[in-house]
């Protein structure tokens, strides 16, 4: 375990140079407070959980101290957004602070968002309200807990400055870890503006740090895009077998590893709705929850535009091609052991989709269905079930067809096919009127419910006792909360 001031840092980002970031120091909030932290991430850094409570740790998080071998950068980027091109983009109120390696040889970049103005702030303040830091740290960890990868977050300090949004707001700063925080959209900027060179070191740099492997291929470029592909059908499958809709998929949200980034108005689903829009100023639901699916291929191909210097058009073409395959391969492995299956048959799939169908129809409750269904034995879950369904009917026979397919599934005790449900069939989720409720008591001071409800979702598959009021439906005023875009 190690105290604060014994990170080890090694800021290779910041060595490739003046082109790829600026250095801008932090700008410091006042009367800094630990709103949050989050143990599991802070023993990414092995550090020892108890100094989150003292105030050099509030004080290295919100700005106003610094380890002598960080080195803060802001990233240039730029990406496409809802579809345009925007062409300069970057860290406009994150920085870089440096990279940190642990006992077990791994680095993480830490990240400071909300930490003010840089060259890349355009209009922008450089902040961000406490709000939205509670709603990124709560949503990292637990689509980590569920087994979606994800940017971690470590902390969350709040403050007592003010940042003007619709109204006066708080500012708040919340410290992101992931092993690169290199966007689709880095690739992108280096191309559009036509620096081959630069290109070609951050390929290098990306190659070399994080797929080293794909250098023992014969095309270790190709090798690196065809694992990123892999990487986004599996990430996006997984978003799609447990209701996460993202809400921004742009090209600058995009990250090389795969990983869920950037998190602004997200939703899980509540009632499930394919054509759900959590992000309200997304008219067009241009990133509805069943469109992320040719969204990320979408985002795939500009990626692939902006590797045309290293990769034949050909070769792209048909590593873009794996993608649907693999989602669809991902996504319904996902979903068969969501039903509790462990054996595959072709007519899966039209199983799975007669079921959304029905679920669509009624507004019925997509996290708590298949967790409830998981509870008993397939007669008794179904027979209880079925209230929440319009279509008794319809329900019925696909009940009817689900007990058969259980039944050739195999033979296997009723504890043993509920411990294998309820292991991949979580009880809580991130809950849009959950966090909302955190956060209007985080408003006006008190942390303890963005506490108790981190808690709560970093074991989202296990029944906690006295946890009943984090896994119900929302009430009628949390079902359909608009989530703003100005963070
Ligand atoms: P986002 O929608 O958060 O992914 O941000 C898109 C772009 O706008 C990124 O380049 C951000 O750094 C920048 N940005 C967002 N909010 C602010 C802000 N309050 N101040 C400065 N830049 C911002
Ligand atoms: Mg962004």
């Amino acid at each position: 375990m190690k105290a604060l001031d014994e990170l080890t840092f090694d800021n290779r980002f910041a060595r490739l140079g003046d082109a790829f970031s600026t250095h801008v120091l932090p700008d410091p909030l006042d009367e800094p407070r630990l709103v949050v932290a989050s143990d599991a991430a802070m023993a990414l850094l092995d550090l020892d959980p108890a100094v989150a409570q003292t105030p050099v740790f509030a004080e290295l998080f919100s700005g106003h101290k610094l380890w002598e071998a960080a080195e803060p950068r802001a990233m240039v980027y730029s990406g496409h957004q809802f579809g345009g091109y925007s062409p300069q983009l970057g860290d406009g109120r994150g920085l870089l602070l440096g990279e940190v390696y642990n006992a077990a040889g791994e680095h993480w970049d830490l990240h400071l968002k909300g930490a003010g103005m840089t060259p890349y702030s355009r209009m922008g303040d450089g902040r961000a309200v406490l709000r939205s830091s509670i709603r990124e740290f709560l949503a990292s960890e637990a689509l980590h807990a569920l087994g979606i990868p994800s940017s971690r977050a470590l902390c969350v300090i709040g403050s007592s400055t003010p940042v003007w949004r619709e109204k006066q707001e708080r500012g708040a700063m919340v410290l992101r870890l992931a092993p690169s925080h290199i966007r689709f959209g880095h690739f992108e900027y280096f191309y559009y503006t036509k620096k081959p060179e630069q290109q070609a070191e951050l390929a290098e740099h990306v190659l070399n740090l994080h797929y080293p492997e794909c250098r023992e291929q014969p095309e270790p470029y190709l090798a690196m895009f065809r694992e990123i592909v892999e990487r986004n059908a599996e990430m996006i499958a997984k978003w799609q077998a447990y209701g996460f809709c993202h809400g921004v998929m742009n090209t600058d949200n995009m990250s090389i590893l795969g990983i869920t980034f950037d998190f602004g108005p997200f939703a899980f689903l509540d009632d499930f709705d394919a054509h759900f829009i959590c992000n309200h100023s997304d008219h067009e639901g241009r990133y509805s929850f069943s469109n992320q699916v040719p969204i990320g291929q979408w985002n795939l191909s500009a990626l692939a535009q902006a590797l045309t210097p290293f990769i034949s058009v050909d070769a792209l073409k048909e590593a873009l091609g794996l993608y649907l395959p693999l989602y669809q391969a991902h996504y319904l492995d996902l979903m068969r052991r969501r039903l509790g299956l462990t054996t595959a048959e072709e007519e899966d799939q039209k199983l799975v989709e007669r079921l959304l169908a029905l679920m669509q129809n009624s507004g019925v409750d997509y996290t708590l269905f298949f967790r409830r269904l998981g509870d008993e034995s397939p007669a008794l879950a179904v027979a209880r079930l079925r209230d929440d369904f319009v279509d008794r009917a319809g329900f019925d026979a696909w009940a009817d067809q689900y007990k058969a397919r259980v039944a050739r599934d195999g033979e296997y005790s009723e504890e043993q096919r509920r411990a294998r449900m309820h292991a991949v069939n979580p009880l809580y989720i991130l809950r849009n009127y959950l966090a909302q409720n955190a956060i209007a008591a985080a408003e006006s001071g008190d942390d303890s419910e963005v506490r108790r409800l981190h808690e709560v979702l970093t074991k989202p598959f296990e029944e906690q006792v006295g946890m009943e009021q984090y896994a119900q439906r929302p009430p009628d005023w949390g079902k359909h909360l608009e989530i703003s875009c100005s963070s």
